[in-house]
């Protein structure tokens, strides 16, 4: 039963929605202030579960694929400021991740540079596994640091991409990371190379597994047909 703090919290929030009503993350429309997406778009989004292999081993989950309203929502929350999408892009990693995990003891992230986080404001891989850490009753770990500014992966040729991100993270604290089965998120794979990196970052740490997942993978264009 709903107490009198409670009456009170949600009529704020009532309130609260009245004067910034809430949108859609993919598509815009208007949406209910307890919900993360509007019915439409639950219903196109939910149930996906994607998988590919990352390089070096291991293998990499996402409930999305980088195109349409995912990546209007993604692109809006990673460069416009617009938070709000993290409810929504956390809730289907972690429907993902409830269906698939073989388990670990703590949700951590691929961190931004020092640089890019005082530009931006905000790390977004940490707001989604912050969000996802408590969907999934884990704690939150920031086990990386990222220590060299490397170029964006998505401006590089697939060649230079490989090499990239080597050298560009290390570990926190391995007294932290030692035996502990991690869960690393990011939001957008596209070769796999920088959970690639971070994870085996980790595993040389002393991390006892690194279970990796993003919100989307970029959709790979077909070889063209000579
Ligand atoms: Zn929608």
């Amino acid at each position: 039963m709903i107490g009198l703090k409670g009456l009170f919290k949600e009529l704020g929030n009532r309130i609260v929605w009245l004067l910034c009503p809430m949108h859609c993350p993919y598509c815009d429309r208007l949406i209910g202030y307890h919900d993360t997406e509007c019915g439409q778009c639950a219903q196109t989004l939910s149930g996906n579960a994607f998988e590919r292999e990352l390089p070096g081993g291991g293998s990499c989950r996402a409930p999305f694929e980088y195109k349409g309203g995912v990546r209007e929502a993604l692109h809006r929350f990673k460069f416009g400021g617009d938070l709000n999408a993290a409810k929504s892009f956390s809730k289907h990693l972690a429907d993902v991740m409830k269906k698939h995990t073989s388990g670990f003891d703590a949700v951590t992230n691929v961190p931004l540079s020092i640089r890019s986080l005082k530009k931006r404001g905000y790390d977004q891989t940490e707001i989604i596994a912050r969000r996802l850490s408590v969907l999934l009753d884990k704690p939150f770990t920031p086990a990386l640091v990222k220590i060299k500014q490397n170029k964006v992966q998505h401006s590089l040729r697939a060649s230079e991409r490989e090499r990239n991100p080597a050298g560009c993270y290390a570990p926190v604290d391995k007294d932290a990371i030692r035996g502990k089965r991690l869960l690393l998120i990011d939001d957008i794979a596209t070769t796999g190379f920088t959970m690639a990196e971070c994870r085996s970052v980790l595993l040389e740490a002393g991390a006892a597994s690194v279970e990796c997942a993003v919100v989307a993978f970029a959709v790979l264009e077909a070889p063209a047909k000579t």
